[in-house]
């Protein structure tokens, strides 16, 4: 089938629905619960739900809205429209209205007051996620105006992403019926590693958040009294890191963390490289000389695909230089950000890593673990040939060059919950977080063209993939 989608109009929807709306939208200081503990008296979270339900409920044949509230939590829209049949597929759209909070060293406008220069929305929430609405509507809209038959869409849109969608799984059980089982997903919060093609994310890995705690003794003792007695806790902290990676070359030594990657994984990885990415190590703030863990391009993306990887985030225990006496320190913690392998299971993770820093405490210190969170990666199933073939054309016809598929480093954590609870439903995972988006930095911005170029590959999905 022929795509018969009115890429102009989709553009010129865009520049006299979009933007302004998206405007509206940004205003609004919906900072996710984890940031802002005053959330509920705030109220920016209630704010921008209704907003969003106000803008959708004003469309031409406005979607069915459903708030869900629960005490305690986050609020939780969706908009349902059905499809032309009752045997019509059932598409379900993810995004989130909660946001990062405001930050420092914003330059083109502040969080909150939108501006629009060179092509690009900036303010808080406009790349990460508060497009998502405007691309999965606008979407739905360019498809019904082409005549073809429409698929059932839900638009479900959260408002605790930012906090590890704490809140999203009690609201998911709420409405397990109505929201039913979706043949696709279509998640609109993804990174775009460019902007030449539509970027479908294959593969994201779990997380585990852990806090280990070692004790020697019960206050700080003198160094040169206990020195060479007493057993520092912080040699035997680097006993138990010891026990998780190799030092010398940050590979993971617990075998519990790995699993066998995909046989799809090299080709995702060809079709990266074949694109002409960079080097993931081209996006970071390097200083001069330092080195990658591993030097063939090919390398980098596969192990960031599929390896865990250890992050020491914080340490607790320890004094500023400034004001360190010459002790023996009586107790330290240090926070493990674990990334574990998509499709590994996270309470697995988790008792790995806690089997192997408490088995057996050197020097017989005290040790102890405490879980702070554990979230599931995602691998996504193959896609059906008819979607693929769809997903590809559509990015030909609004990007210039046909569909990509990324394996990411990065956690979504809707996306585990999505595998775990629709094994088989097929998913687009997609975005408009492109270079130089700035998501939960400064100065975040949304591309406009790349939105309205993804909002028209989708509609063509729509009408030309199911
Ligand atoms: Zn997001």
């Amino acid at each position: 089938m022929t795509a018969a989608i009115d890429r102009a109009a989709v553009d010129a929807w865009w520049a006299t629905t979009g933007v302004p709306t998206l405007e509206e939208f940004v205003r609004i200081e919906a900072v996710s619960p984890s940031f802002d503990p005053g959330w509920q008296e705030r109220g920016g979270l209630d704010a921008i739900v209704d907003a969003v339900a106000a803008w959708l409920g004003s469309r031409d044949d406005a979607p069915t809205i459903t708030v869900s509230r629960i005490e305690g939590r986050t609020p939780l829209l969706l908009a349902q429209t059905p499809g032309s049949t009752t045997d019509a597929p059932n598409v379900l759209f993810y995004g989130h209205l909660d946001k990062q909070p405001e930050g420092t060293g914003w330059t083109v406008t502040t969080p909150w007051e939108p501006v629009v220069r060179d092509g690009r929305l900036y303010g808080r929430g406009s790349a990460d996620d508060a497009y998502a609405p405007l691309a999965a509507w606008g979407a739905i809209e360019a498809a019904r105006a082409t005549g073809a038959p429409m698929p059932s869409c839900t638009i479900l849109l959260e408002a605790s992403e930012e906090s590890s969608s704490v809140d999203l799984p009690a609201h998911l059980d709420a409405l397990a019926e109505q929201i039913g089982t979706p043949d696709v997903v279509i998640c609109l919060d993804a990174f775009s590693p460019d902007d030449r093609r539509v970027w479908s994310t294959s593969s994201l890995r779990g997380i585990v958040v852990m806090d280990v705690t070692v004790q020697v003794l019960t206050q700080a003792a003198h160094s040169g009294d206990a020195g060479s007695v007493v057993p520092s806790p912080f040699r035997v902290m680097r006993q138990l890191f010891d026990r998780l990676e190799d030092a010398s070359t940050g590979r993971v030594l617990l075998d519990g963390l790995y699993t066998t990657p995909p046989a799809t994984l090299p080709g995702i990885v060809e079709g990266m490289v074949g694109a002409g990415l960079h080097s993931p190590m081209e996006d970071f703030p390097l200083v001069d000389g330092i080195v990658p863990e591993h030097a063939a391009l090919v390398d980098q993306f596969v192990h960031r695909a599929w390896d865990p990887a250890i992050a020491y985030a914080g340490m607790d225990g320890f004094p500023s230089t400034a004001s360190a006496a010459s002790v023996i320190l009586p107790t330290i913690s240090t926070r493990l950000s674990v990334r574990i392998p998509p499709d590994l299971d996270p309470a697995v993770a988790a008792a790995v890593l806690s089997d192997a820093l408490t088995a057996d405490a050197p020097s017989g210190a005290a040790v102890t673990v405490d879980l702070i969170a554990a979230q599931g990666g995602f691998s996504a199933p193959l896609l059906a040939p008819g979607l693929e073939a769809a997903l590809h054309a559509a990015s030909q016809a609004h990007f210039g060059e046909t569909a990509g598929f990324f394996a990411a480093g990065v956690t979504i954590p809707f996306m585990g919950m999505l595998g775990d609870r629709f094994p088989g439903t097929q998913v687009l995972t997609l975005g408009a977080l492109g270079p130089g988006s700035n998501p939960h930095s400064a100065d975040e911005s949304l591309d406009l063209r790349a939105a309205a170029a993804l909002t028209a590959a989708v509609a063509q999905v729509l009408v030309t993939g199911l």
